[in-house]
């Protein structure tokens, strides 16, 4: 379910490699969040390739450090469209998502109570 409430049937994975070479069933497989994926999806990309797979995540982290898998990912990949939000500061268009609270956990779920975004600018500021 996404965060306006649109939701789509789901599968649940573990490990991308062993769950991805059994999907038989449909011509176009999107995955959402890949940087919490493990390196197995790189592998499990190149086993759909007669698919459409549609990837979208993060590609840095809440310090602005780039997710290596996600890195990887956009080098094989087609086609990449990196979206922008709107800067919560000055407006601008922004890619950082620095975290609002302490906790210093690589990956915590969230969302406005938890991160903002900020353009480059305002977050090197
Ligand atoms: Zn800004």
């Amino acid at each position: 379910m996404s965060h306006n409430s649109k939701s789509l049937p789901a599968l649940p994975v573990r490990k991308a490699k062993d769950r991805l070479s059994k999907i038989n069933y449909c011509d176009v497989v999107g995955i959402y969040k890949v940087q919490f994926f493990d390196d197995g999806l790189i592998n499990g990309i190149n086993i759909l390739a007669n698919k459409r797979a549609i990837l979208s995540g993060l590609d840095m982290d809440y310090l602005g450090k780039p997710f290596d898998l996600v890195a990887r990912l956009m080098s094989i990949a087609e086609y990449v469209t990196k979206l922008q939000g709107i800067c919560t500061q000055c407006g601008a268009g922004a890619f950082f998502s620095p975290r609002l609270s302490k906790s210093k956990w690589k990956i915590l779920l969230g969302e406005r109570k938890e991160y903002e975004v900020l353009c480059r600018a305002c977050f090197y500021d």
